[in-house]
């Protein structure tokens, strides 16, 4: 495993380009959730929890584990008599 200090994001030039290339930027940081290198311009940061994604995960990130606030589970038992 060769320790990369690229940045692994692949860009795509158009919908027909389906290989992409690499970014190929040196990378900064290192996506918290897929463990990608990153360059500083591929770097998305929560301002939440201030861990660095990608965009994609960035994207997920901010649809999962922020997305609901944490709440109690309130669990009411309702007794519902039907007489
Ligand atoms: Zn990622
Ligand atoms: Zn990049
Ligand atoms: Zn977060």
């Amino acid at each position: 495993m060769a320790a990369s200090s690229n940045c692994e994001i692949v860009l795509l030039r158009g919908i027909e380009d389906s290989d992409g290339y690499p970014c190929e930027r040196a990378s900064t940081t290192q996506c918290s959730d897929c463990g990608s290198q990153i360059c500083d311009v591929h770097t998305e940061e929560c301002d939440l929890c201030g861990d660095s994604f990608c965009a994609s995960c960035y994207y997920s990130h901010m649809t999962e584990p922020h997305a609901k606030p944490v709440l109690p589970e309130r669990v009411q038992p309702k007794r519902e008599r039907s007489a």
